[in-house]
Order: C-alpha cells, then structure tokens, then sequence
C-alpha cells in the first residue's frame, strides 16, 4: 500500500523496523498524548518504552529457557517453615546474586528432598532473570558430556562453553560413583572456573566421604580445595518434602 497520509507512512516505517509493539500501540501512545498534552519527547519515551518492555520479557524468557532448569519452582513457592534450619536470610541474600559479583561459590548439602535442587533453581531463575547465563545440569549429565566430547577430541571447546557461564549448577554430585578418569574432567572444568565464575553444586555426601565419590583422594581433595575456597556452605537437615503428606498422615 501507498502510503497516503504521513500517519500511513508511519505505520509502514515502523513495520520496517520491525517495531512491532510501537505499531500496536501507536494509536493509544497518540490519543493519550493529545489528551493529556504530552510533550514529543514525553510521547516518544511512552511509544519506545512498549517495545522495549516486551523485549526485555522476551528476553528474560530466553534466558531462563537457555538455563535448562528442570522445573521453574522459585523462592516464592519454597516454604521455609517446613525447612526451619535453612537460614531464609541467607537464601535473600544469595538471591541479591552479590556472590555472583565476587566469583563465589554456594553448595547445598543435605538428604535427598530437603529442597537442594529447588533452592539452586530458585537462584537460577534469579540470574537468568537479571540477564546473567546460567546454566543447570546434573553432575552425571555434565561427567557424559565432557566425556563425549574428549572421545570427539573436543574436550577444550566443551571445558570452555561450560566455563563460559557466569553461573552453573551442578546437581546431585555423589547420587553416582566417578571414577578416576572422569575425576580428572570434573576437576579441570572446577579448576576452569576457580575464582573466575560462580558455580552451585548440591549434593548428599559429606566432604570427609567425597574421597569415596571421585574415588582418588587427591583428586577428590583437589577439586573440594578448590570448590569450597571461596564458597558459602549450606547445609539442611530436616524431613524430605517428598515425604510431607506421609509424614503428616503418620502424625495424625
Ligand atoms: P533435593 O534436591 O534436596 O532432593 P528437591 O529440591 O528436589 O530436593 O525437593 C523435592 C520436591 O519437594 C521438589 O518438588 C521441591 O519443589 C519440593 N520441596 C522441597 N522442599 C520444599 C519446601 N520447603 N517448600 C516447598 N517445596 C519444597
Ligand atoms: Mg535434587
């Protein structure tokens, strides 16, 4: 179409840009801003500003899409009273992402169900949120992967993608035994990323028994040294959530 009018060929230049949502609402931003006498610059801040929001949210969901977490459970639907060893300042504090900004690490330690895996989430989603890469993948996963990659002889570029981010989750270090070889990886990418970048790892195994997850003591003492250097420990003890509604039926 022509454009006959210059409010026409507005409408076209904005589609040419492919400014989408300054299009949709241009008839609004104009009514309001005739109404109300806004100023150009007053106007062009409310027009921009649509489309600028619905970027941010679109990519704050590509963010969180790219984590990979498992679920999208926030802080919000955590119940700190069933919990009541968790500190739910510290939690607060963690989600402030300060220990992202001093390359620090955080590791949940605890029974299986007491929320480790929903707290390291919540985190997560925290830092997608506020456009910092995150990624989360269980310990198990990522030992494959690298694996794989050393077997296609590109274990360097796998070690620096997932160096690369500036928050990584690894969950559930210990569900499996490792053995010396795999170790080695392990300990490579926690060295990549020593004091470089933030990492949050949850496990069930004590550091004393982590001689008896990676299996090689060295190994095993190297890769906590460095883990637990520059890291805030929180350990849970308490009732797995799984097991609530049984517990409270057994209660009643
Ligand atoms: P863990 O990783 O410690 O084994 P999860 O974080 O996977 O435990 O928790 C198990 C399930 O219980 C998840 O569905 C989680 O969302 C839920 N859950 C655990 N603790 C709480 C809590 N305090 N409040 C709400 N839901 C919880
Ligand atoms: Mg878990």
């Amino acid at each position: 179409m022509n454009p006959t009018t210059n409010y026409q060929q507005l409408i076209q230049n904005l589609d040419y840009l492919k400014l989408k949502q300054m299009s949709l609402h241009l008839n609004e931003v104009l009514d309001f801003s005739v109404n109300h006498q806004l100023s150009l610059v007053d106007t062009l801040v409310k027009l921009t500003n649509y489309e600028i929001d619905v970027r941010e949210q679109n990519m704050i969901q590509s963010m969180v899409k790219v984590a990979a977490f498992p679920h999208l459970k926030e802080i919000k639907d955590f119940d700190f009273s069933f919990q009541p060893s968790i500190n739910q300042k510290q939690i607060l504090d963690f989600l402030t992402l300060r220990f992202i900004e001093a390359n620090e690490n955080i590791v949940f330690l605890g029974p299986s169900g007491v929320g480790k895996t929903h707290l390291a989430t919540s985190i997560g989603i925290e830092a997608a949120k506020k456009r910092t890469s995150t990624y989360f993948i269980k310990c198990h996963d990522l030992i494959q992967n690298l694996k794989k990659a050393r077997l296609e002889n590109r274990l360097e570029s796998r070690l620096k993608h997932y160096t690369k981010y500036k928050l990584l989750i690894i969950d559930e270090i210990g569900y499996l035994p490792i053995d010396a070889e795999d170790a080695k990886l392990f300990f490579q990418l926690i060295d990549m990323r020593y004091e470089k970048r933030s990492t949050i790892l949850t496990t069930n195994v004590n550091f004393k028994a982590w001689d008896e997850i990676f299996q090689e003591p060295k190994l095993a003492n190297a890769i906590l040294d460095r883990i637990l250097h520059h890291a805030t420990v929180v350990t849970i003890v308490g009732d797995s959530y799984r097991l609530k509604n049984h517990l409270e039926k057994e209660n009643e």
